[in-house]
């Protein structure tokens, strides 16, 4: 069965991208059919993963206000996800949707005859808690919280988990929060730890483990247009594929998801 995973903050900078980009290519890795969705009218995703989107006729925008058909959109990438692209345009699809009834459905509808042909799709939501995060977290079945490891890194996690309850009661009483993921960790400072450990007590919410290191790597990556897992061994790309095969064990093997405190104690 199809796994539908949204990585979800409202926080800029966390790394959301950079966990759907090389988690995808992770999974991948692991002979997963994976398409990602790139939600944000940046068009990060997009280019990260090698397309301009300033050079693309239709995108996800296409796809969710006017009703073409996801395939007719779908991309291929060298690190061997399927994409659906973002543009600009995507920013007007708020106030389009607006009107309609269902507005956070849009997603969830246009991925319904994707599904079938994917192991799991992973959702790139926007530093927002707008409509187009609310089409993400009720398409998904999980939702997994880039979390940066510094001081006020986690201010706005609790409105992002009332958000995340608010759907759950709403429009996706199946959506699962698997927890926090630390990036752009420094094991060398004992102040990312505290920073988790306080997170994890403070709002019960599980903190996975491995954290994703801090490593020059990623900007060289998106830069390149394909993820760090294309390039040379580095500990950034061992870390998203250590995650990629936690994540499958637990949507396939019935194993529990390591956390930080575990790892650590
Ligand atoms: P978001 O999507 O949450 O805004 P991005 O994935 O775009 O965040 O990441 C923000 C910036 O941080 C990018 O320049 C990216 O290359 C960089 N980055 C992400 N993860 C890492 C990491 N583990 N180490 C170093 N830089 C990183
Ligand atoms: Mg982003």
């Amino acid at each position: 069965m199809t796994k539908v995973l949204a990585v979800a903050n409202q926080k800029g900078g966390v790394a959301k991208t950079t966990t759907v980009a090389s988690l995808g290519a992770a999974l991948v890795a692991l002979d997963q059919r994976v398409l990602v969705v790139d939600l944000d009218p940046q068009g990060c995703l997009t280019f990260s993963l090698g397309h301009n989107p300033d050079r693309l006729d239709s995108s996800i925008y296409d796809v969710l206000t006017a009703g073409t058909h996801a395939k007719e959109v779908l991309l291929d990438t060298s690190d061997g996800v399927a994409l659906l692209p973002a543009t600009i345009d995507l920013a007007g699809a708020d106030a389009v949707l607006l009107m309609r009834p269902g507005r956070e459905f849009a997603l969830k509808r246009a991925l319904a005859p994707l599904r079938d042909q994917y192991d799991v799709i992973i959702i790139d939501c926007p530093p927002s808690l707008g409509i187009m995060t609310l089409n993400g977290l009720t398409a998904a079945d999980s939702v997994l919280v880039p979390l940066q490891c510094e001081t006020l890194a986690h201010r706005g996690v609790g409105q992002l988990l009332r958000t995340v309850r608010e759907v759950q009661e709403i429009t996706n009483p199946d959506l699962a929060l698997l927890g926090a993921l630390p990036t752009l960790y420094d094991a060398r400072t004992t102040h990312s730890r505290d920073v988790l450990s306080d997170v994890s007590d403070r709002y019960g919410l599980p903190v996975l483990s491995p954290p994703i290191p801090r490593t020059v790597r990623f900007a060289e990556a998106s830069a390149s247009g394909s993820t760090v897992l294309a390039g040379r061994k580095n500990k950034g790309a061992e870390a998203y594929q250590e995650l990629a095969e936690q994540l499958v064990g637990y949507w396939w093997g019935g194993k529990e998801l390591a956390t930080y405190a575990t790892h650590h104690s």
